[in-house]
């Protein structure tokens, strides 16, 4: 017996090395995706050791290759008349319990890699959210910073000409992600409705509540994250009542976790954009980085012309260093390194929400464990804002809408359990608390279960 145990723990670590290093061999150079790919197998080690029947299906490589990966041209001319072109690319990367779903990311960093390890860990995330999803990801090297609203236009109508061919209420349904707020959302969907012929209200998510969208959108994210971060607090009996929080960055998802972080009696002490932080001891004002970010789109560094308590650092990664119980990395990817980590374990953080996708390093994410600090991942912690955009999905299929309310108390029963089916699968897999392994699990679980009765595809 023991021995049969053995021989299972072993095949099942040397079949997750093997996926692992075929995925390095056929992705050369992609360090993004692996990273993702890398945290998610090495938790799946007890699963298989339980149900060989996974890798005897070949679950595993056949979930580390997508579906289809999709390249394309995007050429746009800027208010000059100069032509320019960009990259367009959409992974759709598994549809096993759902149409592909997840959002579109304008930044210049924007490649292959970045779409495959966000497509990647959308695959689990959207299963952890219950709902009938499967994993997506898309995006541009268009920078939409500094832009007209004219340009930015062009550039939206011209990747959704391309796009369009590729997606639909029942294929894939793309959203926002870092670069595509509602402005970028209203372009492309009136850009499908003219190509498709119709008005087609659930093919993206993230619409304006004037035409498809769903109250609680904007701000699901954020506030999803709190939701998650309250009940890992409760489990330890903590709360944020009283508590100091640091988020970083000041777009969607941050701004909405400071204003809920606030309204539960937090004092936001730091927020930050890609070229510094603000600090207030007395605590940052939601409707001031609102206003600045979302409706002017300034810099944050103009938030201390209006509030003389606060104080404005250049450079981003500083915002670590200031004492908080609460860390929510709410910006981009591999944000907090161990350095970073180091610094805020010293300083007493309790608690990590991720909120970003991936914002920290695997060596930060085994600072955090093995100091005890309570660590919310972000495929668990962030899946607020898909999971609200499964409903705006729902509110358009039934030509129906849900008040705000409504909304929200749907997304708040979701992450709470979001948490408990993380917390059971760590229990059951012999991690108890380890809520990185836990939600990895829970959402593999699922996906694999449908491949397997869909048969070799
Ligand atoms: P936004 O574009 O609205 O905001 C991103 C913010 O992060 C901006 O303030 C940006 O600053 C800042 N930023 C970017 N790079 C850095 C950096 N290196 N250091 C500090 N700040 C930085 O994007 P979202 O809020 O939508 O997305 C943020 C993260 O959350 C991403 O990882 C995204 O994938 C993830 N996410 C988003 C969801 C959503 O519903 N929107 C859902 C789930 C996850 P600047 O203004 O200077 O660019």
């Amino acid at each position: 017996m023991l021995q049969t145990e053995t021989n299972r723990a072993s095949a099942a670590q040397a079949y997750v090395a093997e996926v692992f290093e075929t995925v390095k061999r056929r992705n050369p150079g992609e360090t993004e995706f692996h990273q993702a790919v890398k945290e998610i197998v090495d938790s799946l080690v007890p699963v298989f050791e339980k149900h060989p029947v996974y890798m005897e299906q070949g679950i595993l490589e056949r979930l580390v290759e997508p579906e289809r990966l999709i390249h394309f041209r995007v050429p746009w001319t800027d208010d000059k008349g100069k032509v320019h072109v960009n990259r367009g690319f959409r992974v759709q990367f598994n549809s096993s319990i759902g149409p592909y779903k997840g959002g579109l990311r304008f930044h210049p960093s924007v490649n292959a890699s970045i779409v495959k390890f966000l497509g990647f860990e959308q695959i689990l995330k959207n299963s952890l959210t219950g709902q009938p999803i499967g994993g997506g990801k898309g995006g541009s090297d268009f920078d939409p910073k500094g832009k007209s609203d004219a340009e930015v236009m062009r550039f939206c109508q011209s990747f959704m000409t391309e796009l369009g061919k590729y997606i639909g209420s029942d294929l894939d349904v793309p959203a926002g992600d870092i670069g595509v707020g509602g402005r970028e959302i209203g372009y492309m969907f009136g850009q499908y409705k003219r190509i498709a012929g119709g008005n087609e209200a659930g093919v993206l998510t993230g619409k304006g509540i004037g035409y498809g969208g769903s109250l609680a959108r904007t701000e699901a994210t954020g506030y999803g994250c709190i939701y998650f971060v309250n009940e890992m607090l409760k489990s330890k009996g903590l709360s944020f009542d009283g508590s100091k929080v640091v988020v970083s960055g000041s777009g969607n998802v941050s701004i909405y976790a400071i204003q809920k972080a606030t309204q539960l009696g937090a004092t936001v002490v730091a927020c930050s954009d890609s070229n510094g932080y603000i600090y207030d001891p007395t605590g940052i004002k939601f409707e001031t980085v609102q206003r600045l970010k979302e409706v002017e789109r300034k810099r944050i560094s103009e938030y201390v012309n209006e509030h003389p308590t606060a104080t404005y650092f250049e450079g981003c990664s500083g915002i670590w260093t200031i004492p908080c119980e609460i860390a929510l990395p709410c910006a981009t990817q591999n944000e907090i390194d161990a350095d970073s980590a180091r610094k805020l374990v010293a300083n007493g953080v309790q608690a990590i929400g991720e909120g970003a996708n991936m914002p920290s390093t695997l060596e930060a994410i085994d600072i955090f464990h093995a100091n005890d600090v309570l660590f919310g991942p972000a495929k668990a912690a962030n899946a607020g804002g898909v999971a609200v955009s499964a409903l705006e999905m729902a509110q358009n299929s039934m030509r129906y809408a849900w008040s705000f309310h409504e909304v929200d108390d749907k997304l708040h029963a979701i992450m709470k359990n979001i948490y408990t089916s993380s917390v059971k699968a760590a229990d059951e897999y012999g991690h108890p608390g380890n809520l990185v392994i836990g939600a990895n699990i829970a959402g593999f679980l699922k996906v694999a279960n449908a491949m397997l009765a869909h048969g070799i595809v």
